[in-house]
């Protein structure tokens, strides 16, 4: 089963919309059609400058995806501050990171609330980038497995095989996430490999099409030996995603 390549960028809150209008005609200019056709790229601004990145991508043809840090799983209503999956939709957005350890650790998110974001995703038929991993307390403990199947189980809770073959997930252990600290390539398939097999004790062939990506301090140097994993389908970057020659070079991982 060949499963697409697919480089994220998670810019987080960084870049105003003038900046990142600037950073994807940039990232543009220096991703040939070529490289293109053989990785799928996504970008993953903040809210504020959605409409303006999904602009310019549709008035220059560019082929990069456009995706969202965050979502509520309502479709309107009081939620003061929040953002539904049909807002995002209407923007052309195509993928919507769940369960950030980000969001877990600093805005309270819980499995459930991982879950219900996850449906609301595809509900509005776009998909989920579900993040998991363990803390380093938790590594130190030997509770990896754990940690990760109890996120996964609980993300994907009451899907079907059809929509978990859609999905992406994100294993980002924490320690390694803007600490420059990555995960050995060796780990990141040793978990990578646990994953797609706890999907396919759930939802059996589909596990062969779930794309699952590394996260955590990935760069230029460390990336092509990540992705020279089996089951590394691509990578969740943060910091150095918002640097358009250092994320071209990470999308051109075999270069
Ligand atoms: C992330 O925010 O998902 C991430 C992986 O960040 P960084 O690449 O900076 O470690």
């Amino acid at each position: 089963m060949s499963r697409r390549p697919l480089m994220a960028g998670n810019w987080k809150m960084n870049a105003t919309h003038l900046e990142a209008i600037q950073m994807v005609q940039k990232l543009a200019y220096r991703l040939p059609i070529d490289d293109l056709d053989r990785v799928e790229v996504v970008v993953i601004p903040p809210f504020t400058a959605l409409r303006s990145v999904q602009t310019v991508v549709e008035m220059d043809n560019i082929p990069l995806g456009v995706g969202a840090q965050n979502v509520h799983w309502a479709t309107e209503g009081a939620y003061t501050g929040e953002i539904s999956p049909t807002m995002l939709a209407k923007l052309s957005v195509s993928y919507v990171v769940v369960g950030h350890s980000e969001r877990r650790a600093l805005f309270g998110e819980t499995d459930e609330m991982v879950n219900k974001k996850a449906k609301a995703v595809l509900g509005a038929g776009m998909t989920p980038i579900v993040a998991i991993g363990e803390t380093l307390e938790e590594r130190e403990a030997g509770e990896v497995e754990s940690v990760c199947a109890t996120q996964l189980a609980g993300a994907l809770k009451g899907m079907d095989a059809d929509a978990v073959a859609g999905l992406v997930v994100a294993y980002e252990p924490v320690w390694a996430i803007g600490t420059g600290r990555h995960a050995e390539p060796a780990d990141a398939q040793t978990v990578a490999g646990f994953i797609r097999e706890s999907i396919r004790e759930r939802f059996s062939d589909a596990a062969e099409h779930t794309r699952i990506l590394y996260g955590g301090s990935v760069n230029p140097g460390n990336v092509a030996a990540i992705m020279a994993k089996k089951d590394v389908d691509g990578a969740l970057v943060g910091g150095a995603s918002l640097n358009p020659d250092t994320f071209a070079a990470v999308v051109k991982y075999w270069a």
